[in-house]
């Protein structure tokens, strides 16, 4: 019998996001399933199109 295993489900969701938080400068992780990301020094939450247009007006 076949397997076919939903990677989502066996791992962590969060990816790597090569963007600083608009709040805190710390790292964000992208949350692809709900296309959100969230700052893993302050937790904040952001949606990723707000992240994107901010890195792209700002820098
Ligand atoms: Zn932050």
């Amino acid at each position: 019998m076949a397997e076919f295993e939903n990677p989502y489900a066996a791992e962590d969701p969060f990816v790597e996001a090569h963007f600083d938080c608009l709040e805190c400068g710390g790292k964000l992780w992208e949350y692809a399933i709900q296309g959100s990301m969230v700052c893993e020094d302050c937790r904040s939450t952001f949606r990723s199109t707000d992240v994107f247009d901010a890195q792209a007006t700002g820098a």
